[in-house]
């Protein structure tokens, strides 16, 4: 199978790109390094199986050409973090929606497999725990820009399901929950690589808020193997939407914690108030778990990595990138 990956040269995309490859299929990537970053695919350069072209996914020129090569797209393409959301509005309400509505046109013109990358934003302040792919979506208000960010995603998800109702294509959409691992970036707001890189350079764990607020932690490995098997099933997961997390919650002082006892770090910890991280009247969510019911229903995934060995996988990249001189600043 040929498969382009829109973002690929990201954290999510990079990490597919290899399992991809590694089993026999070929991979190109589009990617404009908004956010990704080179050096997460420099080293497959040399496999004649890969193929990249550094440009934005709105090129409807380049897209076209590549869509009309490919057996799949896996759209993960996006505006992504919480922090740069909330200081480029615009850029990430025109980056999501039109680059969605890009891929879709393309999809439809050579009726690839296509895979939607949305996220458990869409939630919003849902009290529904665990969240399930049927259950009511709870929005703040437009005067807050993050819910910018949920919304559009959310009209990539209509966008996608439409083109499944109205013209066949088959689409699956993935909301992905806390997805960590090696090669995430703490620069737009990434709580995992923040962590790591304050404990191993001994500056403060910066926890915003009372701590108490909790996430569910997926190995990226694990989230690779989801989109594996859902590019693999059209017939049965086409038309559907998906979550894919993992369901052990852990709050974010825990988090701390295991991070300072994993990098035996001297670090204390140090809390912010939302409104110095981010910008005042920024809402959180206190929980956010996932129900993984429907997709192990469907493909028979469920995560198998402990927040443990994610830890250890991130500290073991950071102690890496840090040795080759990368100053840190924490905020990797
Ligand atoms: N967070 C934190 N310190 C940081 C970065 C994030 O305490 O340096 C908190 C953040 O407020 C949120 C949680 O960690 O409650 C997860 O944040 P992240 O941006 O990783 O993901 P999301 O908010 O999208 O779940």
């Amino acid at each position: 199978m040929h498969v382009l990956i829109t973002g690929g040269a990201g954290f999510i995309g990079s990490h597919l790109a290899e399992a991809l490859l590694a089993r026999g299929d070929s991979v190109a990537v589009l990617d404009d390094l908004s956010t990704g970053n080179f050096e997460h695919i420099a080293h497959l350069r040399p496999n004649p199986a890969f193929s990249f072209a550094i440009e934005s996914v709105r090129n409807a020129l380049v897209l076209d050409r590549l869509a009309s090569e490919a057996d799949a797209i896996v759209h993960l393409a996006a505006a992504v973090g919480v922090q740069l959301v909330v200081e480029k509005p615009t850029e990430t309400i025109e980056t999501n929606v039109l680059g969605t509505d890009a891929v879709l046109k393309a999809a439809r013109r050579y009726r690839c497999r296509t895979l939607i990358a949305s996220t458990s934003e869409v939630y919003g302040k849902s009290a529904e725990i665990p969240f399930h792919e049927e259950g009511d979506l709870l929005l703040g208000p437009s005067s807050r820009s993050r819910w910018g960010y949920a919304a559009s995603k959310l009209l990539d998800e209509f966008l996608g399901l439409a083109a499944h109702r109205e013209f066949g294509l088959p689409v699956t959409i993935t909301r992905f929950f806390n997805t960590v691992g090696p090669r995430q970036t703490g620069r737009y707001g990434m709580v995992v690589p923040r962590f790591v890189r304050q404990g191993l350079t001994g500056a403060p764990l910066t926890v915003y808020g009372d701590g108490q607020q909790s996430r569910c932690f997926c190995h990226v490995a694990d989230v690779v193997q989801a989109l594996l098997s859902l590019l693999d099933k059209p017939e049965s997961t086409a038309g559907q939407i998906y979550n894919i997390g993992s369901n052990r919650e852990t709050s974010i002082n825990q988090l701390a914690q295991l991070v300072i006892d994993h990098t035996d770090s001297a670090s204390r910890i140090e809390y912010l108030a939302y409104s110095e991280a981010y910008a005042p009247g920024f809402e959180d969510m206190r929980r956010r778990v996932p129900d993984i019911r429907k997709i192990h229903d469907a493909i028979g995934w469920t995560p198998t990595h402990t927040l443990e060995e994610i830890l250890d996988s991130v500290i073991e990249y950071e102690r890496r990138r840090l040795g080759n001189g990368e100053r840190g600043t924490g905020i990797g």
